[in-house]
């Protein structure tokens, strides 16, 4: 007998992925937590009824989430990662060799534990670099408590409910605006915006009133259903997003111009082109 689980992010909204083997399907500490094999997306993982991560896509998410933020910056030596339990974007940061330290806040172990044993290429050894420090805590509790100093932080969070909701607050990016380095960048993934417009609106207006610029950039993952994914960006210095591909192209050349499937210099610049119906939900 077929079975069908239903992604019950949005009210009016539904999609079915067919599980055509189930790995793992119970609570954890904090959520529930299925990994499944499906003919379209291959191993699937879902949090809270939500599609984290598929082995068909996962590279979209991951590289755009590490590489815009790390080659705009240009000289990213200590990271953090909140949330980020699967290792995608820890992978990802960790190709660039100048980075001294990943420290990845990750308030479910489970999430760890299942993905190191379902999901090996995922992490693909990214969390026994000898660069990583893993937290198993509430990010928002990490970030109030640090007195360490972050180049980038990169919120791979849930979408806001459950656990991710308090990544979603003014109080919690303030912590982060205080717990970035001078130049820092935060990037927080903030949902699909043509579905969850106000979730963005009231993420870059919380970076408006922190930083000196707020802005969004857009990747479009198919497992995230519903159009492209945004993803919050919030610095001091407007020039990072505008860095042309050539600049881009060349720093990536200079951390070994390692081989990506969705981010180029050329997309990263174009990331931050927003359509109208985007542009107006970030700006002030
Ligand atoms: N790429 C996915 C997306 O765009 O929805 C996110 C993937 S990652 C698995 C999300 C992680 O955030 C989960 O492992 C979850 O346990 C973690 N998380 C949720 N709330 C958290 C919190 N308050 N502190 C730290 N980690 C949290």
């Amino acid at each position: 007998m077929e079975r069908w689980v239903e992604e019950t992010l949005h009210s009016g909204f539904r999609v079915r992925l067919r599980t055509d083997r189930v790995l793992f399907d119970s609570e954890t500490e904090h959520q529930r937590l299925i990994i499944f094999e499906n003919e379209d997306f291959g191993r699937v993982m879902m949090l809270d009824g939500i599609v984290q991560l598929t082995t068909r896509d996962d590279f979209v998410y991951h590289e755009m989430m590490a590489h815009v933020p790390l080659f705009a910056h240009g000289r990213v030596r200590k990271a953090l990662i909140i949330g980020g339990g699967d290792g995608g974007v820890l992978r990802e940061v960790l190709r660039h060799k100048k980075v001294k330290s990943v420290t990845l806040c990750e308030i479910d172990r489970s999430v760890i534990d299942l993905c190191r044993e379902h999901f090996p290429d995922i992490s693909a050894g990214a969390y026994d670099d000898p660069r990583t420090r893993i937290v198993i805590a509430d990010g928002t509790k990490f970030v109030a408590e640090t007195d360490e100093r972050f180049d980038v932080i990169l919120v791979d969070s849930t979408d806001p409910i459950g656990p991710g909701a308090v990544l979603f607050t003014k109080e919690f990016y303030t912590d982060c605006r205080r717990a970035l380095a001078d130049g820092g960048v935060l990037v927080t993934q903030n949902g699909i915006p043509f579905l969850q417009a106000s979730e963005l609106k009231q993420s870059v207006s919380y970076f408006r009133d922190l930083f000196d610029d707020a802005y969004a950039y857009l990747a479009t993952t198919p497992s995230y259903f519903g159009g492209p994914m945004s993803y919050g960006w919030a610095t001091d210095n407007a020039k990072l997003r505008q860095h042309k591909p050539r600049k881009i192209a060349k720093r990536h050349a200079k951390a070994g111009g390692f081989a990506t499937r969705y981010w180029s210099p050329a997309v990263q610049a174009g990331a931050f082109a927003l359509p109208a119906y985007v542009r107006e939900l970030v700006e002030a």
